[in-house]
């Protein structure tokens, strides 16, 4: 398992760093061995690829279909997975932003993502744009969800099609009731599974657990 950073751009306000903070402390705590590191908004080097600012200033930008400024996610990713410290620390990279992102499906700009990943190229990028505007706890819990939801994808959890309770949704996803590894397709929706999750006192269902822990056979 490849250790895994985290780092977010300095557009982030405080409720959301909290958010990521605590949500990695969790997990840290559930997952024992899991190299996860918090890198935040600081510069952890100076010049080219030293900050999460530096890659969201050399993002591509594209003019969304209801007229927003949006980041293209995969060029965002492209960018993170050149960049020169991979050779002698391989690592996978979570990277969070306050701007609005977006992607290509079948060569159509969707509205919007909440995230896109590439665990091929190990990156994963999330936007808490969304989720702005809402209270204060459905925006923690939301943000915190989104973390949780990709380090399962990361650990492979709802992964394998053979397993039930999981669904094709723009990846394969868990649809049991309370787990994280839910697909939410609209804000609303992300922010009722995290809720529900919340209120079921757990991060994963118990069948997202065994995905990770236990040995395949
Ligand atoms: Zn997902
Ligand atoms: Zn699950």
């Amino acid at each position: 398992m490849l250790p895994i950073y985290v780092m977010y751009d300095s557009g982030l306000d405080e409720l959301e760093r909290d958010a990521i903070s605590d949500a990695i402390q969790k997990i840290k705590v559930m997952v024992t061995g899991l190299e996860i590191r918090n890198y935040g908004s600081a510069a952890w080097s100076t010049g080219a690829y030293s900050s999460a600012d530096w890659y969201i200033q050399h993002t591509e930008i594209v003019h969304g279909n209801y007229g927003g400024t949006q980041l293209n996610a995969d060029s965002l990713i492209d960018l993170v997975a050149g960049e020169p410290w991979r050779g002698n620390d391989p690592h996978i990279d979570i990277v969070v932003t306050s701007y609005d992102i977006t992607a290509l499906d079948d060569g159509k700009q969707l509205n919007f993502v909440f995230g896109l990943a590439d665990f091929g190229k190990g990156v994963s990028i999330q936007s808490v744009f969304r989720f702005r505007g809402y209270s204060d706890l459905e925006r923690f819990l939301a943000i915190e969800t989104l973390i949780w939801h990709e380090l399962g994808h990361i650990l492979g959890m709802a992964a394998d099609p053979r397993r039930p309770h999981t669904e094709e949704k723009l990846g394969r996803h868990c649809t049991n009731y309370g787990c994280v590894m839910r697909q939410g397709m609209s804000v609303p929706e992300w922010i009722e599974h995290a809720r529900d999750a919340w209120q079921a006192g757990q991060i994963y269902c118990p069948e997202c657990i065994s995905d990770a822990f236990v040995p395949a056979h």
